[in-house]
């Protein structure tokens, strides 16, 4: 059997950590504990969830001609990601999350850098991968202009869309009303509602589409005007990031496998699950051989 062909544009970031007893004042310099880079990104993520599952996934974005952009790229093409489609933009950063935390509280800075060349011309260019794709996953970590032009082409190829709405912004009813899964979690959810101006029956439909994970108490979807609640699995959570992520590329991948959306909802909360008993977001992600060990 061929394997399932997902997708992802997306952005590809590095975490750049740094762990302190306190966050320093405006005018301060402290001296940090430690400090890691970390690949991240949303998009980077789902496309590592999926792959790490065994789906056929290639990666659409852009990064920096720095340093980052190259460890980012290799790290996708080690997971088994096709990268050819990653473009490298000359005299831009790669895209960067400059992450401070300290026991009690934590300050972010994100640059996204290349992150904005991905561009509706850019997706353009990749038509062919989007119709030639089983499942388009995409997040809002890049210019909203090419996640609506990437939609519209995944429609009129019939390639299957999921929009994970992060971080959660206002979005068109015209964008929303072409994406066939949303893939909110609770805040997100209740942000987008209270941003769309849709009419009754316009949000009626949205709530079709929403499948809202719902972190340590699983998932929810929306099917024939019931809820479906799926509980989350009983872990002992060490760290919950990139929890939505591995959601996400797992459920495009159980979908890809033909599985039908209660069961594809099902198989991604165990990933997303088993995710978070491991420190790191990409760290976490399991392959299929784990999950079916994990369900033994
Ligand atoms: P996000 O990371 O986008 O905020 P959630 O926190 O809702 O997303 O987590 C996504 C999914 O990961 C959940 O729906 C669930 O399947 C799983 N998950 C997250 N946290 C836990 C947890 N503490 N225990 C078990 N499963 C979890």
């Amino acid at each position: 059997m061929s394997k399932s062909k997902i997708t992802v544009i997306g952005s590809i970031n590095m975490d750049l950590v740094t762990s302190t007893s306190r966050i320093p004042k405006v005018g301060e310099t402290l001296l940090g504990d430690s400090f890691h880079t970390i690949p991240g990104g949303k998009g980077a993520n789902q496309a590592v969830a999926a792959a790490r599952l065994g789906a056929d996934v290639t990666m659409i974005g852009a990064v920096g001609d720095d340093s980052f952009g190259e460890m980012l790229v290799s790290n996708l093409t080690n997971q088994g990601i096709n990268t050819e489609n990653i473009i490298r933009v000359q005299d831009c950063c790669t895209g960067i999350a400059s992450i401070t935390i300290s026991d009690r509280d934590n300050s972010i800075i994100v640059v996204p850098g290349a992150n904005s060349h991905v561009t509706p011309d850019m997706i353009e260019k990749n038509e062919d991968k989007i119709k030639n794709s089983d499942i388009l996953l995409l997040q809002l970590e890049i210019p909203l202009e090419s996640v609506i032009r990437a939609v519209e082409l995944a429609k009129k190829h019939n390639t299957l869309t999921i929009l994970n709405p992060a971080p959660v912004m206002e979005l068109p009813m015209e964008l929303l009303g072409m994406v066939d899964y949303l893939t909110p979690n609770e805040h997100e959810q209740m942000l987008l509602f209270a941003s769309t101006d849709g009419t009754e029956k316009e949000l009626e439909k949205l709530k079709e589409k929403c499948i809202v994970t719902k972190g340590s108490k699983g998932v929810i979807l929306y099917s024939n005007g019931n809820d479906v609640k799926i509980p989350s699995i009983p872990v002992e959570a060490v760290d919950t990031t990139g929890a939505g992520d591995s959601f996400n590329g797992a459920l495009a991948f159980s979908l890809c496998e033909g599985m039908k959306i209660e069961d594809a909802c099902r198989f991604a909360n165990v990933v997303g699950a088993i995710s978070v008993t491991k420190l790191g977001a990409q760290n976490g992600m399991p392959t299929k051989k784990e999950v079916e060990e994990f369900l033994e």
